[in-house]
């Protein structure tokens, strides 16, 4: 398919993909762990085993890569297990400059790894990407790690930004860019080294799939093939039929993201300056602090993610959550249905959420049932 043509029409079609056995316009799956060698020993490469390689990876990878505008991507087992394969490349004494405001399991994961294998770690404030550059540690530092928008304050860190800086001293800018998808954002083009998504969320997009990804601006590198390798020696492979559905989700990636992100807009906006609200948190609103990065690099619109904090504390944002009817309490996000959750008790103890926040994932239900169902909850507290 030309490269030329519109994201939406790339992964509508999935890359224009067709099956060349049947003239199938859906693939096949293939549960198949193992493959038939030539006379001559050897395989159809890659196919040998599917813990290195299977068919229904490719499809996926290369629309992944296509609509990062990556040279190549790696479908994985979980979002976690994509946040996992770069720290694994690290060796004790390297250095990692990572966001304090970022989704809490990568946060907790890389900060006992690192601790364990003597990886040095520094965090900087989401808001002021600009104190980077004074962590930075020419030679030492390998990695800077950021997610945009943030979980779950939704910060929108300048990429193109942040990889100058990361650049200069020698270090790879990993994106986690799972809550702004292709649609919205490429950190590719603005420098990124590497893009990871939680497939789990908006490129499944219908909650029924855990799945990670990760696509490279440089597929000859050493550590993308580090990478590859150890997704295949760990084990850290999508099952087939797993590989399948999130094809069939990613199609409708573009009018999903856009319709949930048109609803998040419309909520903000109506429920700023909501009595029972001291806060609404989404990169859409012009008060947000990241709202002049976020029109530069979003497109499409600002996401479907956003946050509120009540005046009623802890409290009224526990029974909050519990009193919406269509928003649906449970964690996690990027479905077509709608959720909300109070995430400081997800978090424990040591979380820096504000015990006042709650995050909704907004679905691509009616805006109007949306914004009636979260006033009545709100109201009724
Ligand atoms: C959910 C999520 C992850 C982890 O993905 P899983 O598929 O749950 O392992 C990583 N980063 C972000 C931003 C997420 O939202």
């Amino acid at each position: 398919m030309s490269k030329d043509l519109h994201l939406e029409t790339k992964i509508a079609q999935a890359l224009g993909w067709i099956d060349e056995s049947t003239r199938a316009v859906i693939p096949a799956i293939h549960p198949a762990t193992t493959f038939v060698r030539d006379h001559d020993g050897s395989n159809q490469d890659p196919f040998v085993y599917s813990r290195n390689d299977n068919p229904n990876y490719g499809q996926v990878e290369q629309t992944l890569s296509a609509l990062e505008g990556g040279q190549d991507a790696m479908v994985l087992s979980a979002g976690m297990a994509a946040a996992v394969l770069p720290f694994m490349t690290l060796q004790a004494g390297d250095h990692v400059v990572i966001q304090d405001v970022l989704y809490w399991g990568v946060r907790g994961w890389v900060t006992k790894h690192c601790a364990r294998f003597g990886i040095d770690l520094d965090f900087f404030p989401a808001q002021d990407p600009s104190q980077i550059a004074g962590l930075l540690r020419p030679g030492k530092t390998k990695m800077v790690w950021i997610e945009s928008p943030a979980n779950p304050s939704w910060e929108v860190v300048d990429i193109t930004a942040v990889a100058s800086i990361a650049h200069d001293a020698g270090a790879r800018l990993v994106v986690d860019s799972t809550a702004a998808t292709p649609i919205l954002t490429q950190p590719i083009a603005l420098g990124a080294d590497l893009v990871m998504h939680a497939a789990t969320k908006y490129l499944n997009g219908h909650s029924d799939v855990l799945a990670g990804a990760l696509i490279t601006a440089d597929a000859s590198s050493d550590w993308w093939q580090e990478m590859r390798a150890n997704r295949a020696a760990m084990g850290l492979v999508l099952g087939p039929q797993e590989c399948w559905l999130l094809l069939r989700g990613m199609r409708t990636l573009a009018l999903r993201v856009r319709q949930s992100s048109a609803n998040a807009q419309a909520l903000a906006e109506h429920f700023s300056g909501h009595p029972q609200l001291h806060a609404v948190l989404y990169p859409g609103l012009p008060q947000h602090p990241g709202h002049a990065i976020a029109r530069r690099q979003m497109q499409n619109g600002f996401g479907g993610m956003l946050s509120i904090r009540l005046h009623g504390g802890f409290e009224a944002a526990a029974k909050t959550a519990r009193r919406t009817k269509i928003f649906k309490e449970a964690t996690s996000f990027g479905g077509v249905e709608s959720l909300i959750e109070h995430r400081a008790p997800i978090e424990g103890p040591e979380t820096k959420v504000p015990a006042d926040l709650i995050r909704l994932s907004v679905g691509i239900e009616h805006i109007d049932d949306l914004i009636t169902d979260l006033d009545a909850a709100l109201t009724s507290v």
